[in-house]
């Protein structure tokens, strides 16, 4: 066992993908399984999978083919580089794609495959991402997509609140179908799927949603039981990652530095205010790791300081605990948090069932 160590609890995330299966199947709704969170990792792939989950999306064409061996779909979530077109025309079932000529490259590489991949050509709604805005340009888009052989429209997508903080809302939805109407109609193709966005979907869900949106893209409800604005969403399990870290040092020190300053590890200014001598306790985990206001102590006596690359600063004199070298201190990290934790190569991932 190694710290610093991060436990992802499979069993609560079971329940989440349990219970959001069913409310899809009520509403209609195809449900796809965003990934990203866990950098590419194989086992919770496999483990959705084993809990029959159709399709698992990933932004990064590495963590897809890490997955190619299992019987799932694969769709590639953030829209492809020309220089990785060929492992999406191997390796991917579906693609989020917005540019023209990044179709036409991908056309001909599965031409010489002699594979189909489905299309989501991405609408921007508002969100200011990726995605197209000008009605003619996406029409001329789909008409080009209607002529290829080896592409096809599987359908229409948007995203909200990931750049932009734009609301998922039952009138850009609205908007969304009448869309694909009109492609439908002026470009003589069918389209299948409106793919209407993520976790944030589930907001508005209990609302007069237009049938015609049928799937969704959902990673952070599923995983951490969060939705828009990161918030809790109260009928899933939260909590699921929690960071296990292990302390270096506990000394009675000032608050405030002294002598003459420069700037931290990061060429910032840094100022402290003096609230006299403090016990603080340093844990072995860097900004390396990740962002120290990321991360939340389960001990809510505990305050969390700051940061160096490996180094993370706690006040802990408020606390019950008498904290020595050498205890493990653990915390739930937020969204961006396990973002990052999942991404360090110096954070054992401990995949948990209880
Ligand atoms: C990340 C992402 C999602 C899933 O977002 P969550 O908030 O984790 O549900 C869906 N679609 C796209 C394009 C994404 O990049």
């Amino acid at each position: 066992m190694s710290y610093p160590q991060l436990e992802i609890n499979l069993s609560k995330i079971k329940i989440n993908v349990d219970i959001m299966k069913q409310k899809c199947k009520e509403k209609g709704l195809e449900l796809v399984v965003v990934q990203k969170l866990l950098s590419g990792s194989k086992e919770m792939a496999q483990f959705l999978v084993e809990n029959g989950i159709k399709t698992i999306a990933d932004s990064r064409m590495s963590n897809l083919i890490n997955f190619k061996d299992l019987k799932v779909q694969k769709m590639l979530l953030r829209i492809p580089m020309i220089s990785e077109i060929d492992q999406v025309a191997q390796f991917c079932d579906f693609v989020l794609i917005s540019e023209i000529s990044t179709i036409q490259r991908l056309e001909k590489s599965l031409q010489s495959l002699n594979k189909k991949i489905g299309l989501i050509l991405m609408i921007e709604t508002g969100d200011i991402r990726e995605g197209l805005w000008d009605e003619e340009k996406i029409i001329s888009t789909s008409r080009e997509i209607g002529k290829m052989k080896n592409v096809f429209l599987q359908g229409i997508g948007t995203n909200f609140a990931c750049y932009g903080a734009t609301c998922p809302t039952i009138e850009k939805l609205e908007k969304l179908v009448a869309l694909k109407q009109k492609i439908e109609n002026e470009c003589q193709i069918k389209i299948p799927t409106i793919s209407g966005g993520s976790s944030t979907h589930l907001t508005i869900w209990e609302g007069d949603i237009p049938k015609e949106i049928n799937q969704i893209r959902v990673g952070s409800a599923v995983l951490m039981g969060i939705g828009l604005n990161d918030e809790r969403i109260p009928w899933l399990q939260g909590e699921t990652f929690k960071l296990k870290t292990e302390v270096i040092e506990v000394q009675d020190k000032p608050s405030a530095s002294w002598g003459p300053r420069a700037l931290d590890a990061f060429a910032r200014e840094v100022n402290f205010e003096d609230i006299g001598v403090r016990k603080k306790a340093i844990i072995a985990l860097g900004r390396q790791d990740c962002p120290s206001d990321e991360i939340i102590p389960i001990d809510s006596d505990i305050k969390v300081l700051g940061s160096s690359s490996d180094h993370t600063i706690l006040d802990v004199t408020d606390s019950k605990n008498k904290y020595q070298v050498g205890d493990i201190i653990e915390f739930i990290p937020t969204y961006l948090g396990n973002l990052s934790l999942t991404t360090s190569n110096y954070v054992e991932k401990k995949f948990i069932k209880k």
